[in-house]
């Protein structure tokens, strides 16, 4: 299995437009941080959590030329706002693609996506196929998936987890439950927002206490706000087995 941080910036992304404060105008590649999303190539299948605005952008960086599914951890537009392009894979496999996430994140695509989702086909729209998941583990083409549920303030969110690998963004509280799903973790991403506290997210000391407790071998950060600090700089502040992520990182995740 093999990961790639499609993008590692919260909502706004990195740099904000119109801010000047030293992360945006970090020359550092680095501190360019396109919205939250994953690709991951395991067993043959290529997947990517969540399609949100720089979806296309993400792709086309990353040379993927096959998608085979679509996971949604939640319906925020950061997440979803890019979901138009997989008419590309559309085209090019001659499919419809697979869309997995809990029935309130799909009836949420339902509204947002409604020309594609509702009504007739009009020739060039996405071409979906919206696949609601539960708690329950499922597979997508023989690859077993166990959503976590997270909470985002009062928003139920899924991680993922695909063997030894755990992927949560956009939480900030993790039941009980969840942390024995995560038992055995050995490669973690998490989200950590900035330093002080929010509303939705955790921040980097809750991030730390929460990794604490999983001990993973390694954990890797995500969703970062341009306020969390210029990534050299940060870096040097975490424990050894932690790291920040950033845009483009790859990382070989044994099996
Ligand atoms: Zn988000
Ligand atoms: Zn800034
Ligand atoms: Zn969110």
């Amino acid at each position: 299995m093999k990961i790639t941080f499609l993008g590692t910036g919260t909502s706004q992304g990195v740099p904000v437009i119109g801010c000047t404060c030293d992360v945006c105008r970090s020359l550092d590649y680095r501190d360019k941080r396109l919205r939250t999303a994953l690709h991951i190539a395991v067993d043959g299948q290529s997947l990517v959590v969540d399609t949100g605005p720089d979806f296309r952008q993400q792709m086309l960086r990353e040379y993927i030329e096959r998608l085979d599914a679509v996971l949604f951890t939640h319906a925020h537009r950061d997440h979803t706002a890019g979901l138009d392009d997989v008419r590309a894979y559309n085209f090019l496999q001659n499919m419809d693609m697979p869309v997995y996430g809990s029935q309130a994140t799909l009836d949420q695509l339902a509204v947002e996506y409604a020309y594609a989702l509702s009504g007739p086909a009009y020739p060039g729209i996405p071409r979906l196929t919206l696949l609601p998941i539960n708690e329950d583990a499922f597979t997508v083409n023989g690859i077993s998936i166990l959503p976590l549920p997270v909470m985002h303030l009062r928003m139920p969110v899924f991680g993922f987890r695909i063997g030894n690998f755990s992927y949560i963004t956009d939480a900030n509280y993790i039941p009980e439950e969840t942390f024995e799903r995560l038992q055995g973790t050995e490669v973690l991403v998490l989200n950590a927002l900035q330093r002080e506290h929010h509303i939705s997210h955790f921040n980097l000391g809750e991030a730390l206490e929460t990794i604490q407790r999983i001990a993973p071998r390694q954990t890797y950060l995500t969703h970062i706000s341009h306020k969390l600090g210029l990534h050299s700089a940060v870096q040097h502040e975490l424990p050894a087995t932690v790291a920040l992520a950033y845009d483009g990182l790859q990382v070989d995740i044994g099996s």
